[in-house]
């Protein structure tokens, strides 16, 4: 919130001039959530497609939106932009099982996320399976087995939630141990870890998330200025590591999503319950 940082964006608008700030210091992909103009988190499709609008019509990227929302939301909630927007998202997070969020529970039982799986699939929409405990690799290896997920599939280990796997490095290098090496992931550090843990990605040939949903400060003690300042300086990292940010059409290619000419969002298919 505001109170955590002041520069934190809230309405779809301010969180659109994040995003375009953070695609033109480097990021590839958007993983989107937004918020009332109040700061309430929400999953209402009117202010996804308002906010990818804003952003599409100033930058191609990919954008990733978020089916967890706020661990308040409801199951349909949380699915409302994969079903409402037109043209879908080339990518959505699901998380692949229930886990402790700081005093809340992330719920997330087996058989919703083979339903929010299959909503994905009717909509050719990528899923980036999000693991914040082993026992997560686990299932989404269960779910390729069942034939659920097919392919090769992208991973992000969300590591240092309070409840869940801590952001120490030994937690991300048995994660990558888990992982076949035809799937690609991405790390996503909370906190201090935001920034160890990147680097420590970079150097192992993974992909990193930064951003405020994850941490807000720059360094100890100094809030950062905004989302575009994160994505710079792990960008720079990789660069002075000989891994220089992709492109979003190199991403897309990483990822095995087709070449795609962005295609502005017009139009929300239905009502929309939660506007
Ligand atoms: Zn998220």
């Amino acid at each position: 919130m505001k109170s955590d940082n002041p520069n934190h964006p809230y309405g779809p608008e301010e969180i659109a001039i994040a995003a375009i700030g953070a695609v033109r210091a480097g990021a590839s992909i958007i993983h989107l959530h937004v918020r009332e103009d109040d700061g309430t988190p929400s999953q209402s499709p009117t202010l996804f497609a308002e906010a990818i609008r804003h952003i599409t019509d100033e930058v191609d990227c990919i954008i990733q939106i978020s089916t967890g929302g706020a661990v308040t939301a409801t199951e349909d909630e949380r699915l409302l932009p994969v079903r409402e927007l037109i043209p879908p998202p080339e990518m959505a997070s699901v998380t692949m099982g229930t886990v402790n969020f700081g005093d809340g529970v992330f719920w997330n039982p087996p058989n919703l996320i083979r339903a929010f799986l299959a909503e994905f699939k009717k909509r050719a929409i990528k899923p980036e399976l999000e693991i914040f405990e082993a026992g997560h690799v686990a299932f989404a290896m269960r779910l390729i087995k069942e034939g659920v997920l097919e392919g090769p599939q992208h991973f992000d280990f969300v590591l240092g939630v309070p409840g869940a796997m801590n952001g120490n490095p030994k937690n991300l290098f048995h994660l990558v141990d888990l992982l076949p090496p035809t799937h690609t992931w991405t790390v996503a550090g909370i906190g201090p870890a935001e920034l160890t843990l990147g680097t420590i990605a970079i150097a192992l040939g993974g992909h990193v998330r930064v951003g405020f949903e994850d941490n807000v400060f720059y360094r100890k003690g100094e809030l950062a200025r905004s989302n575009a300042q994160l994505v710079e300086r792990i960008a720079r990292v990789g660069k002075e590591l000989n891994r220089p940010a992709a492109t979003p059409a190199e991403a897309r290619e990483i990822l095995g999503l087709p070449a795609r000419k962005w295609e502005r969002v017009t139009a929300i298919s239905g009502a929309d319950p939660v506007a």
